[in-house]
């Protein structure tokens, strides 16, 4: 088990080095996406106060979503007690959405917290990783060969087309 999650670890710390590489000129890549800069091919798809969500560019899995703070944040430490409510909420709706539109049989949720941990963008975001269960391994996901069954832009409009019936005011707010 503990091999398990120290492998999942490293390849969420691996996906965000192969996401640097190709890292446009700019201070920190998910400030840059949530000022939709134009460097940076956003694949944001909600945005409000407390949080954004975006499309992993180099997808694990269709829907391979991450939640980031809108405020440039960079430890756990720093969320207010409403934040950590609005985040977890957040998720629970992307969880629904996916649910309903890829019928994952599981996810992987996880943070790299530093680079000691692997992460490479400091900007605080969770990665929320659908496993369908018909999968490799997660170290699969360096593999130039792997191919999506789904293209990024297709996932995107189909995610951005019923996310606002999930993330709603009333779905914040009743629970
Ligand atoms: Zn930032």
């Amino acid at each position: 088990m503990i091999t398990i999650f120290k492998k999942w670890l490293q390849a969420l710390g691996k996906l965000e080095y192969v996401q640097g590489k190709a890292r446009p000129n700019v201070d920190c890549i998910l400030c840059a996406v949530r000022d939709n800069d134009k460097q940076v091919k956003t694949l944001k798809i909600y945005e409000d106060k407390i949080c954004f969500v975006v499309l992993n560019i180099y997808p694990y899995n269709p829907a391979h979503l991450m939640v980031a703070t809108t405020q440039h944040k960079t430890k756990i430490l720093e969320l207010t007690r409403s934040e950590i409510l609005h985040i977890f909420r957040t998720i629970q709706g992307l969880q629904l959405l996916i649910n309903n539109l890829y019928h994952p049989k599981g996810y992987n949720i996880g943070i790299n917290q530093g680079k000691d941990a692997g992460g490479s963008i400091e900007h605080l975001h969770f990665h929320i990783v659908p496993r369908y269960g018909s999968e490799l391994g997660f170290i699969d996901i360096f593999s130039e060969t792997r191919v999506l069954p789904e293209g990024l832009e297709a996932v995107k409009k189909k995610l951005e087309k019923n996310i606002g019936n999930y993330l709603t005011k009333e779905f914040f707010e009743n629970y």
